[in-house]
């Protein structure tokens, strides 16, 4: 059967959460036995977030085969089972870089290359791939900006193309925001009229509205929308915001009859599940047995989305052992020698996770310090094993200026060094360790223990590493090598033989966490945060 593709637009406002909708989608849909690709494209003109702030975007999303993405796809990594990668996510940047490649060989051939048809084209061509590189029912391509955003255009223009010419095979879905104006006591419709009319003045007619609101929407409004949008009255829905968790949207949408809709529209049919998973998941986190008190030690943590796989991994590992979990964010550059003991008071357990560059860096240092002589469970993420090292180098090896060459070029005791591949490279976008490389793990350590698996493969994003000239005089004094890649004799795993867990990682398993299948270190971390806590009573 020919796939089908679900095209997914958002109006009014951005941060309307169309990557959680389209990934809640993507789960109705398999779970009705259906398979489903996942595609996001983003009009900014960068060729991939890897070199944006993340003040400015928000976590960058690695994938196997070391695409830095949009962390939607983090969304959809933890909500469906679709395969990810390069593949994954379009940005402007990619469409137009390969169409001026094609244009500097020759490729067409005389002709004045234009965004009609030129770059349409390749967009069209980016949302086939999809569906081949892996075979499925549906596609959900979720088109990142609001309606009304110049750089969008060439993308809308792209999948109306797209469905004009596959009439049968294609779904629009607006997700739309209806805002509740407290002075009049109403919820407003105009902007989501204004928002559709701005889409069908561009040749799409949308064949389902999903409203975000704060509150339910009543069934008058729906079909006011319905009447304003030229939209069946039983094809708008709401949205509501969830009370407890994320992990209600998928349910919530379910019982909308959002998928039932979808399947009606594409003729699509296949048996429904019941779900139960992810309502277990929601009842364990309305009912925990307890709860616990996390910090994350960070620097980019004023914008929300900075760590976001983190704070959800996290999440899953404490919902996996029962446990409601609070985190306290905490800025590394405010900590200091005088406020480090009352700023890390009361908190069961502390996680650095990863970073580039100077500010804060001696903060999050104090804060392993704190862990390691207070016997708090400890987890550092990449840049968070490189501070667990160095400290570890200053504080009980006695080499009083030990740091990372990322830090200090001068440092008598360079701990942490550039990896040798990366020494010559110059531009940034790109360049770093990224993807998935393997990692063996040493037996009878608490890596293997929580892996229960001799080899292992993780996501990396990083330049710099162990330095394995201080291996020894590391290990002498307690320190543990438990993963390590062989290929490259890089050390990936470190742990502290006297602390109930003190453990660093130089990837990111924060990738590969999903509420149903809770990565087994962040599980591991979460019970020795249990465990400390009940000691300490
Ligand atoms: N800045 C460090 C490096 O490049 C750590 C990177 C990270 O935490 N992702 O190696």
């Amino acid at each position: 059967m020919e796939p089908k593709y679900i095209f997914i637009t958002g109006g009014v406002v951005s941060s309307l959460g169309k990557g959680l909708t389209a990934a809640s989608l993507g789960t109705l849909l398999e779970n009705r036995g259906l398979t489903v690709s996942m595609l996001k494209l983003d009009p900014y003109i960068n060729v991939d977030p890897g070199t944006m702030s993340p003040f400015q975007h928000g976590e960058v999303y690695v994938t196997d085969d070391g695409a830095e993405t949009d962390l939607d796809l983090g969304h959809y990594y933890r909500f469906t089972n679709a395969k990810l990668g390069a593949f994954s996510n379009a940005t402007t940047g990619q469409i137009y870089e390969n169409v001026i490649k094609k244009e500097r060989r020759g490729d067409f051939l005389g002709a004045t290359v234009q965004v009609i048809p030129h770059i349409t084209n390749e967009i069209k061509r980016r949302i086939e791939v999809c569906t081949q590189v892996q075979e499925c029912d549906v596609l959900l391509c979720e088109i990142g900006g609001t309606i009304g955003d110049i750089e969008s255009l060439p993308f809308l223009e792209a999948i109306r193309q797209f469905r004009y010419e596959r009439p049968k095979q294609c779904l629009n879905l607006h997700l739309t925001y209806v805002p509740y104006i407290k002075a009049a006591g109403e919820v407003k419709t105009k902007p989501t009229q204004h928002s559709v009319q701005t889409l069908r003045n561009i040749g799409i007619i949308p064949d389902m509205i999903l409203c975000r609101s704060e509150k339910s929407l009543t069934r008058e409004i729906k079909d006011k929308i319905s009447l304003f949008c030229s939209v069946p009255k039983e094809a708008v829905f709401d949205e509501p915001d969830v009370e407890t968790t994320i992990y209600e949207v998928p349910l919530m949408l379910h019982k909308e009859g959002v998928d039932a809709m979808i399947c009606e529209h594409l003729g699509l049919d296949g048996k429904i599940k019941d779900l139960n998973e992810w309502k277990s998941i929601v009842e364990s986190i309305k009912h925990p047995k307890g709860e616990i008190h996390l910090g994350i030690v960070g620097k980019y943590l004023q914008h929300k989305d900075a760590y976001k796989s983190v704070f959800e991994a996290l999440q899953h590992a404490a919902i996996s052992h029962g446990y409601k979990l609070h985190i306290k964010s905490i800025e590394s550059d405010g900590i200091n020698k005088e406020n480090v003991d009352e700023t890390l008071v009361n908190l069961d357990g502390i996680l650095v996770p990863g970073g580039f560059g100077e500010r804060g860096f001696e903060g999050k240092i104090l804060a392993a310090k704190y862990c390691r002589e207070n016997n708090i469970p400890y987890f550092g993420l990449c840049l968070g094993l490189q501070v667990m090292v160095v400290e570890f180098a200053r504080h009980v090896c006695n080499m009083k200026d030990a740091n990372s060459t990322e830090i200090d070029k001068q440092t008598t005791h360079p701990v942490i060094s550039l990896l040798e591949e990366q020494r010559e490279i110059e531009s940034l976008g790109g360049t770093m360790r990224l993807g998935a490389f393997d990692c063996t793990l040493t037996p009878n350590t608490k890596a293997h223990l929580a892996y229960k698996q001799d080899h292992i493969q993780e996501r990396h994003r990083h330049r710099y590493e162990l330095n394995n000239k201080y291996k020894s005089q590391l290990e002498a004094k307690g320190m543990i090598f438990s993963g390590k890649n062989e290929e490259q004799n890089l050390s990936e795993i470190i742990e502290l033989k006297e602390h109930p867990w003190m453990l660093g990682v130089q990837f990111h398993p924060e990738f590969k966490s999903k509420p149903i299948h809770p990565h087994p270190l962040f599980k591991q971390f979460i019970k020795a945060v249990i465990n400390a806590k009940s000691l300490c009573k």
